[in-house]
């Protein structure tokens, strides 16, 4: 019998890494991205959890490590660039954190999480490369740029598809890994509204390149500006740094521009900051010079009594389960690891697969997207009081050592199953 044939649509984080344990167990994969080539652009983005066990499963971890940010902490700042907050993280429990004065503030251990700063903090154009290249290392797994799928009809035993590019293929599974905003997700539950699912966090964040200057490293640095506004430098590499506009409420301005080009984003968020002062006229100069730009509604996905799967289609990554507590990528090598996972227990069986990887992963899905409501809106307030009252706050998180009850969100231990994925193989 030959191998079972599944379409993975999207070649982002979600889609490589199915894509990787699907092509290891021996399935003819195929994996269509809408952008002509690998969709690189993105700032610094975080692992955690059970995704550490699985890149190692990959071969992966070294790749990984050394393409880290080596980002050393971060410091948070006022107008004048003074630092009155500063969390660190521990490098392979060597580097015990030490705030500006020298005062030792927290006993670090390996890759642990610490503060806001992740155990893995990593460029997502260098993520998505590195699982790229370890999935289309396999022969019988196949990325096409360019296309994408328009329409989906589905029988019991096949799915037939029809791509941009006008042609009829059929296969045994399909899965969307295409993303927050999956088209495919739209065609699988068969939906015309766009907007289905998403749930607006009423936050906007705006990632993208800028040149580096000395004071970007080793720390990243946030300031908080009133009007609901926040900017972030993180660094990157020698030569570049990351920039962050942060706005926390529904912005119309924003939501005005959120499909047009990117020239009418980066205006709209030139003129909502111009007078934030800080290092704002230094960020907002950069972004206008850099094609390295996302702009992105902050949102979770929740797909509800639906389920992450219909018939012989299954979803992964943010186009089931789209996290904005900082855990998205985590959750989607997790899910692929998961949803390749079952399929190879029940290759013949997709309907049981979907249903077991969604049973073991819901709970920890559930868990890795809660946050308390009005999140953003409290981290990043309106009012100059409001932001007298965060700067008191993290002072007071900073001195007192208590960080691990205001670092960022840390994830819940996962018990990781194992798949026999070189088995069907051999
Ligand atoms: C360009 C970009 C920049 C990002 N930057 C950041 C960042 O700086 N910080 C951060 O925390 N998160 C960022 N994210 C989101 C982050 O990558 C995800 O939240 C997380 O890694 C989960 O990944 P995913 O594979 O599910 O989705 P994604 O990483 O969004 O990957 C989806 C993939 O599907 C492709 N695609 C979309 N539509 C179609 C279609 N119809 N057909 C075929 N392919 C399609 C996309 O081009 C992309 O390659 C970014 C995402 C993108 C796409």
């Amino acid at each position: 019998m030959p191998p079972q044939k599944i379409l993975i649509s999207g070649a982002g984080i979600a889609g490589s890494v199915t894509a990787y344990f699907l092509g290891r167990a021996g399935f003819s994969v195929t994996v269509l991205e809408r952008n002509p080539a690998l969709r690189t652009a993105g700032q610094g983005i975080d692992m955690e959890g059970p995704a550490i066990p699985i890149i190692q499963k990959m071969g992966v971890e070294e790749l990984i490590n050394e393409k880290t940010t080596k980002e050393k902490g971060v410091a948070f700042v006022d107008e004048s660039n003074i630092s009155f907050a500063t969390f660190d993280v521990g490098d392979k429990g060597t580097d015990i954190g030490k705030n500006g004065s020298g005062r030792v503030w927290l006993s670090l251990a390996d890759k642990k999480h610490t503060g806001f700063t992740s155990a893995i903090e990593i460029m997502r154009g260098d993520l998505c490369n590195i699982f790229y290249t370890a999935a289309n290392a396999f022969p019988n797994v196949k990325f096409i740029f360019n296309t994408s799928i328009t329409s989906v009809q589905r029988t019991s035993s096949s799915i037939t598809i029809t791509t941009s590019a006008g042609k009829q293929e059929t296969y045994d599974i399909l899965i969307a890994a295409d993303g927050f905003r999956s088209k495919t997700r739209q065609l699988i539950l068969e939906t015309n509204d766009s907007e289905a699912f998403i749930q607006s966090q009423n936050c906007w964040v705006a990632y993208f390149s800028i040149p580096r200057k000395p004071q970007d490293f080793p720390r990243s640095r946030g300031y908080n500006a009133v009007g609901g506004r926040f900017i972030m430098i993180r660094p990157k590499d020698d030569q570049v740094s990351s920039g962050y506009l942060v706005v926390s409420k529904d912005e119309p301005s924003l939501r005005k521009v959120q499909r047009k080009s990117m020239a009418e984003q980066k205006a709209a968020l030139a003129e909502l900051f111009a007078d934030a002062g800080w290092e704002a006229t230094r960020v907002i100069a950069g972004m206008k010079d850099t094609e390295d730009f996302y702009l992105q509604d902050v949102a979770k996905i929740q797909l509800g009594g639906r389920g992450w799967s219909k018939g012989r289609c299954a979803m992964v990554g943010d186009a089931a389960y789209c996290s904005f507590t900082g855990t998205g990528t985590t959750l989607a090598i997790l899910g692929g690891y998961m949803l390749a996972g079952e399929i190879l227990q029940s290759p013949d069986q997709p309907e049981v697969a979907f249903k077991a990887y969604e049973d073991k992963l819901a709970g920890y899905v559930k868990k890795a997207q809660s946050a308390p409501t009005g999140g953003p809106q409290l981290f990043v307030p309106q009012t100059r009081l409001g932001v007298w009252m965060i700067r008191t706050l993290f002072w007071l998180v900073y001195w007192s050592g208590i960080t691990r009850w205001v670092g960022g969100f840390k994830m819940p231990k996962f018990d990781l199953p194992e798949y026999p994925f070189d088995r069907r193989s051999e």
